[in-house]
């Protein structure tokens, strides 16, 4: 049975919009010395904002920028509302310039890569340099700061697209918590490139970052991980290419408000308000709960 103090710590977690399915999961977050942390729309908004358009071999910017939002269509990844928005957004208030699904075939997530789809009879992929050396497409080495897109039409380079997000507010407090709570190790994977994993981690006061991961290798980076970890180690994420890293952490943390389905069902506790720093929260809940306990 069931001590009934768990049902306290339970419902003391829930009023901090802290859900947790169940009491094993209290008793696991207690012993957590290790935390890793998703990066978009994790530990950073998720929303970004488009700092550049540069065209490549013909193509305008407002072009290039319409073929990008139509592939990206049916995408729900945060980098493509991203791109959609802008789209939308840099349109004259008159134009009523929408996202036509008629112009659109064969539209698929290539994930941790980006997408492709074939947008007006034209093949265009849109994603990371990953993606466009998969598919033979050389591109220029970017030294810009931000999360770049790059773009090939029918083969062709066509240019990138810079878009820049923002570290979550609580973000660096929540980080800060975790060390006085006596974390060990806060530690950052993402699919981005290594210049920007290295600025938020830097920002953050992280012990450690794993950039350019595809979904699969964060899965290996986390048992990795748990092979040096004495205590438990808690996974962070919005579910969002990572749901089967919720799943493989002793405890699995979603962001329930921003996250998707997938994380809420495969993670063990759900963050309703889709703050970090209510991961420190949890970890004091569960110990006071444990003390009572034993
Ligand atoms: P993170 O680990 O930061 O949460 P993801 O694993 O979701 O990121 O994605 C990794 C990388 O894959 C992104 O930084 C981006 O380069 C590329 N990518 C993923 N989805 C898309 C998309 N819909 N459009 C363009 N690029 C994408
Ligand atoms: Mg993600």
């Amino acid at each position: 049975s069931v001590p009934l103090s768990f049902f306290g710590g339970i419902g003391g977690a829930s009023r901090l919009g802290i859900l947790v399915k169940g009491s094993n999961y209290l008793e696991a977050l207690s012993e957590v010395d290790t935390v890793v942390f998703d990066k978009t729309g994790t530990l950073t908004s998720g929303t970004f904002g488009v700092v550049g358009v540069h065209p490549a071999g013909g193509i305008d910017g407002d072009q290039l920028l319409a073929m990008a939002a139509h592939a990206e269509a049916f995408s729900d990844h945060p980098i493509a509302l991203s791109v959609k928005k802008a789209y939308l957004d840099e349109a004259p208030a008159d134009s009523g310039r929408i996202i036509d699904q008629a112009r659109i075939e064969n539209a698929a997530e290539e994930s941790g890569h980006g997408v492709k789809a074939t947008v007006d009879g034209h093949a265009v992929l849109v994603g990371n340099d990953k993606l466009m050396s998969a598919h033979g497409i050389s591109c220029p080495d970017c030294e810009l700061t931000g999360t770049i897109l790059h773009v090939a039409i029918d083969g062709a380079y066509a240019g990138h697209i810079v878009i820049a997000d923002t570290v979550k507010d609580d973000a660096a407090q929540a980080i800060a918590d975790l060390h006085a709570a006596g974390v060990e190790r806060c530690i950052m994977l993402t699919g981005d490139r290594e210049e920007v994993a290295r600025s938020v981690a830097s920002d953050l006061g992280l012990d450690e970052y794993h950039a350019q991961l595809l979904p699969g290798d964060k899965v290996e980076q986390v048992e990795r991980i748990l092979d040096s970890a004495r205590g438990n180690l808690a996974f962070v994420g919005d579910g969002i290419n990572d749901a089967p890293v919720l799943t493989r952490a002793d405890v699995g943390i979603a962001m329930g408000a921003m996250g998707s389905d997938a994380a809420i069902e495969a993670a063990d506790i759900v963050l309703m308000d889709d703050k970090p720093s209510n991961i420190a929260r949890a970890i004091q809940v569960a110990r006071k709960t444990m003390r009572i306990v034993h």
